[in-house]
């Protein structure tokens, strides 16, 4: 017997951890662009688990992949090999054109790598005194929650009772060449940064920033980091948002759609003098690295590339922030993004027209408040992303 929405929400949250915050509705089944609940109602789903599901639910060649590889070998551990991790490296360095990659599960652990390597490529590489290496993150981000992540936050909220954080870091305005300038000392080993803030809502640095920071940090041997967890993997409208403006990071962290939302796997890549700081045993992972996530993640990148969705998105997007911007809605104070990374910042509490959104058939979620991000599965149709707006600009 299926049993109703309301009976699993009570039951979530009589039993979960109370670290979320869900809009009441339950999905149950999933396909491309639509999400159905226990009762049978349909929505567009417009937040694609935060970037996660870019090829859309349950990509019948990602799922494929997935049922191939699960009748074969799921994991291995990395105390053997097995035979889709090097097919897997050669597919994520080819495409992010870089020498090495190290593959985890979640974002958060990407993160962590990137830290760990940049800490010891301090050491090891740029000669810093053991112990005194330095990070540079910013304003407004979003790493994920471990303790890394979170001692790199500027939110009270993010690290309240979580203390002690990890020293090391330091914090400068998001968008600021001057500030990142002065806050580096001979003791940086990193600058990291989101190219666009999803978390923060859809914040975009002023134009040129990418690229001055970047040879900010070359002018003083720091390393540059994009965690494009969020933004890269065809979501703004490129393949990574640092293609914007031309630049190639030092190190990319990547995540969510590198397994098309269907299996986790986030990886960190960069030249052999930067992830060559590993040793056998420094860093690791069961999970990183397993055939089931290798395989997912070869053919989700595939469809990435083959249905040229970056594209997709710009063209899209393009369509979708002009709309957005034609709607006369004092409650709309900012529409900002680029490709399908849409953010509408109100003057007022996004909650209530999210809910009023989820009514009309529409999935979005607030962020920080104010702001509704709209990212719906880049696979999604014209005819589709007009219907969306539609119920958009009836509840704005
Ligand atoms: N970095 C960025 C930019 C993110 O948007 C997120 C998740 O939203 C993360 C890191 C953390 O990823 P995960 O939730 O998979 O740990």
């Amino acid at each position: 017997t299926t049993k109703t929405s309301q009976s699993i929400i009570e039951q979530t949250d009589h039993y979960g951890a109370r670290n979320y915050k869900p809009l009441p509705i339950v999905v149950s089944k999933a396909e491309g662009i639509w999400v159905e609940d226990p009762e049978g109602n349909r929505y567009l789903d417009m937040l694609s688990a935060y970037s996660a599901v870019n090829q859309g639910h349950r990509h019948p060649r990602i799922i494929q992949a997935l049922k191939d590889q699960a009748d074969r070998v799921t994991l291995t551990s990395r105390a053997f090999h097995n035979d889709q991790l090097g097919p897997w490296y050669e597919k994520i360095c080819k495409l992010t054109n870089k020498e090495m990659a190290l593959p985890m599960n979640t974002g958060a652990e990407a993160v962590e790598t990137a830290i760990k390597a940049a800490r010891r490529w301090a050491y090891d590489v740029k000669g810093i005194e053991d112990g005194k290496a330095e990070i540079i993150a910013c304003e407004g981000n979003f790493h994920g929650r471990t303790m890394t992540a979170v001692s790199l936050s500027s939110e009270a909220d993010n690290q309240r009772g979580f203390g002690p954080l990890l020293p090391g870091i330091k914090v400068i305005p998001y968008g600021d060449v001057d500030a990142l300038k002065e806050a580096i000392t001979e003791n940086t080993a990193a600058f990291l940064f989101e190219p666009i803030q999803g978390e923060a809502g859809i914040v975009m640095p002023p134009e040129g920033f990418l690229k001055e920071a970047y040879d900010v940090c070359k002018e003083n041997n720091v390393l540059y980091i994009a965690d494009e967890i969020q933004a890269g993997l065809a979501r703004t409208g490129k393949m990574f948002a640092c293609d914007w403006e031309n630049v190639d990071p030092d190190v990319l962290i990547l995540g969510k759609a590198l397994g098309g939302g269907v299996f986790p796997i986030s990886c960190v890549v960069a030249n052999e003098d930067i992830l060559g700081v590993f040793n056998p045993g420094s860093h690791g992972s069961t999970f990183g690295g397993n055939p089931l996530a290798c395989a997912v993640s070869v053919a989700a990148l595939e469809v990435l590339e083959d249905e040229k969705l970056a594209e997709r998105s710009k063209e899209l997007g393009d369509y979708m922030l002009n709309e957005l911007r034609s709607i006369d809605s004092d409650k709309i104070k900012e529409v900002r993004g680029k490709g399908l990374f849409i953010g509408v910042e109100l003057t007022e509490p996004a909650r209530k027209y999210c809910e009023a959104l989820k009514e009309k058939g529409l999935l979005c979620k607030e962020t920080h408040e104010n702001v509704i991000r709209f990212a719906p599965p880049l696979v999604i149709e014209k005819n589709d992303l007009e219907w969306a707006i539609e119920k958009i600009k009836e509840v704005l």
